[in-house]
């Protein structure tokens, strides 16, 4: 190294939800193993940091979010560099890797990341590291982890290189062929972006000071006994008996006191940010016992809190985990008897965590029970630092060596088969490792803030002024080695918050809205700033929205039905609707609503298709199984509402298959109907989408 003031970096971050922030912070934690000196700061503290003038190398961790954008606290950052008043060497100073998250489930992917990568480079910041593109939909740490890696190196080029020339504008072009494609060995598994295949990664040398090696032979490790098949619980050779490389052990930084103040009938979060509490008015099956998933509708009664939302909008709704494994984490961490108790957090002195923080999520002075029960996602995936932490609070040898396994460069897989794959919460480990007794403040440090869920609404205020309504499936994961059945954490709990009130479809309860005004829920609007009705009612609209996809359709349907009422002159555009189910009798959602708005001509054509019915009589050959099928078969329609006539498609609803089989589809049906290869179609729909007339609302 050349020397110690050189070795200075910066790291900004760009988080949505903290996952770029807990990257950022690992990597300025790691930092000091390698040698280097990190500041860190999130883009939102622009008083912190001055990139006009930085010329210490910079590594930016950026998540996306929304339709591609990158996340609110990015915002100001993003808007600065966008000024169109700098001049193209603005950032000729600037040397920077950049690490970008996002999910391939959605469009657009790792766009905020993207967006300042590339505006960057239009100002002539110059990369030292190559970006690296992580995807959320196959695991983060499958990218994240080798681009780290491959960072130390690659900054100790650029320090070097800095030393020799001993000015900022040195040649960087030696850095850029960084380490993380020669960690790589060229390899790409190119989706959207580069991407790293761990398994022909070739993985560089252990840094002795940063990783300890492990051996199943060390005196502290009882000899697992060999079993045939690999499970949570236990490996096989060759992994039992290999050396395991595991991450350093990250530091500690909390430090959690409980004080005996009863907090008992603390139940419900307070009203901050945003969250309104409101009643339940109507909970209604939409499907039959007999469908395949249950789809639940409820309406919300806003009158009294003067919410205002547009169909295509979305909102927040708070859940609590459940209070069964509330309790059952609070007798297995022998805190049972404490769960009243008042709870201090505060940092603990003397910590070697950079830039540590009291997780603002954990309020102080709530109790252990609500803190468990409102603010931490127990559900979560434990994250291998998460793993690796826990083994050093388990007594038993086995138990330990499988902990280690599975958070080891070795135990990948495993880990990604029997802990992220099948979703293994702390307490399923802790089932798993009776012997594991972590301490609170272990569970501060790594569990992540637990999330709102959203749900679009499926209304309109037109139609139901004071209202509002939402439809969702119950998510159900059935039982398997790693843990016991259970259903989804938001729409599990609703379904049984409601169970009192909920009726089957078509049956009318005693009182219009029934007498459920006790059943309350917190919730926040969550405008979408796009996915809306073209303002111009003459634009033809194709929707595209199977299952509890057609939500926010029957929003923009109900609203357009009563626009027509009242605007019987205006002139109206065409409107499809694709919808697809399982059985139509048993998972039809919404049925008799939108043969209304078909009869009544809301809707110019309702094309429906049942992927598990039978053939009819008939015995149709090729009938449309799914939504595309459909699209296909109406493929001229479709086209020329797009490209010769304006229109919006929208598409709503699961991302991981429909929403890409979807996209698909349109690139063939526009290559047809303009007689061009895949890649020309690919760039009319992303000019589609730049113009807002190709939208999505997806979620996975
Ligand atoms: P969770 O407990 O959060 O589980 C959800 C996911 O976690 C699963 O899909 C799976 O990937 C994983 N998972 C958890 N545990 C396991 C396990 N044991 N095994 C395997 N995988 C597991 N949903 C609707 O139904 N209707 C809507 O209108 C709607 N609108 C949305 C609008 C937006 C803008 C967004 C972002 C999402 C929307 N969603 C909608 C999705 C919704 O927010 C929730 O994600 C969904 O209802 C599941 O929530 P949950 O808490 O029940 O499930």
């Amino acid at each position: 190294m050349p020397c110690e003031v050189a070795a200075r970096f910066l790291i900004l971050y760009g988080s949505q939800r903290g996952q770029a922030q807990s990257i950022a912070e690992e990597i300025c934690q790691q930092a000091a193993e390698h040698g280097f000196t990190a500041d860190i700061s999130c883009l939102s503290n622009q008083h912190k940091y001055n990139v006009d003038r930085e010329i210490r190398p910079v590594v930016f961790v950026v998540s996306t979010t929304g339709d591609g954008d990158p996340p609110d606290t990015a915002h100001k950052f993003v808007r600065k560099i966008k000024n169109k008043s700098l001049v193209h060497d603005h950032f000729s100073h600037l040397r920077y890797a950049l690490l970008a998250l996002g999910d391939t489930n959605y469009a657009n992917f790792c766009n905020g990341g993207k967006t300042i990568d590339s505006r960057l480079q239009q100002l002539g910041a110059k990369h030292f590291y190559a970006t690296g593109h992580a995807d959320d939909g196959t695991g983060l740490e499958v990218v994240v982890d080798p681009w780290i890696e491959g960072l130390w190196d690659a900054l100790k080029k650029i320090f070097s290189s800095m030393s020799t020339s001993n000015q900022q504008s040195a040649d960087l072009s030696d850095c850029t062929q960084d380490n993380y494609h020669k960690n790589a060995s060229g390899q790409e598994k190119n989706k959207s972006g580069l991407e790293v295949d761990l398994q022909l990664l070739k993985l560089s040398e252990v840094d002795s000071q940063k990783e300890k090696t492990i051996t199943s032979d060390s005196s502290d490790v009882e000899t697992l006994s060999t079993a045939l098949v690999a499970s949570l619980k236990q490996s096989v050779p060759p992994l039992s008996e290999s050396v395991l490389n595991v991450p350093a052990l990250p530091a500690s930084y909390l430090e959690v006191c409980l004080e005996q103040v009863s907090t008992e009938g603390e139940t419900v979060p307070s009203d901050k940010d945003g969250y309104r509490e409101v009643s339940i008015s109507k909970a209604v099956q939409l499907t039959q016992d007999d469908a395949v998933k249950n789809a639940i509708l409820l309406e919300l009664d806003i009158s009294e809190q003067s919410i205002a939302y547009q169909p295509g909008d979305a909102f927040d709704i708070l859940c609590p985990n459940r209070a069964s494994e509330v309790e059952e984490l609070l007798l297995r961490l022998d805190l049972q008897t404490r769960k009243n108790c008042a709870v201090q957090v505060n940092l603990l002195k003397n910590s070697s965590k950079k830039a540590a923080k009291v997780p603002l999520h954990i309020p102080q002075s709530g109790s252990l029970q609500f803190i468990l029960t409102w603010c931490l996602e127990i559900r979560s995936a434990p994250k291998k630092a998460f793993v690796r932490a826990l083994a050093d609070f388990t007594q038993n040898g086995s138990e330990k060596r499988r902990l280690l396994e599975l958070c080891s460069k070795e135990g990948s897989a495993d880990y990604n088969s029997f802990v992220r794959d099948t979703n293994v919460c702390l307490l399923d480990l802790l089932r798993a490792f009776p012997s594991c007794l972590p301490p609170l403040s272990l569970l501060f440090e790594h569990l992540p803030k637990l999330q709102p869920r959203a749900y679009s609404a499926a209304s309109s205020s037109l139609q139901h002024p004071g209202k509002v309504h939402f439809v969702f499936n119950v998510v159900e994961f059935p039982a398997c080695p790693e843990h016991p059945a259970r259903t989804g954490l938001c729409t599990g709990w609703l379904a049984d918050h409601v169970s009192s009130i909920l009726r089957p479809l078509g049956t009318v309860p005693a009182s219009d809205y029934g007498e459920s005004g006790l059943i309350l829920v917190h919730v926040r609007p969550r405008p979408s700033s796009t996915f809306h009705l073209p303002a111009d009612p003459s634009i033809p609209v194709v929707m595209v929205g199977p299952g509890t996809g057609v939500a926010p359709f029957i929003g923009f349907l109900q609203q357009r039905e009563k626009e027509r009422e009242a605007n019987q002159e205006a002139t109206f555009g065409e409107t499809w609707l694709f919808f697809g189910c399982r059985h139509k009798d048993k998972d039809f959602l919404f049925r008799y609503e939108l043969e209304r708005f078909a009869l009544n001509g809301t809707l110019s054509h309702l094309i429906v298709c049942f992927s598990r019915d039978e053939p009819d009589a008939a015995g149709t050959v090729n009938r449309p199984t799914y939504v595309q099928h459909n699209l296909r078969l109406h493929a001229k329609n479709v086209a020329s509402i797009l490209l010769k006539n304006k229109g919006c498609l929208y598409v709503c609803g699961d991302a991981k298959n429909m929403a890409k089989d979807v996209n698909d589809t349109l690139l063939e049906i526009i290559g047809n109907e303009l007689q061009i290869d895949k890649l020309d179609a690919m760039k009319i729909v992303a000019g589609l989408r730049e113009e807002k007339r190709y939208l999505q609302d997806i979620w996975s």
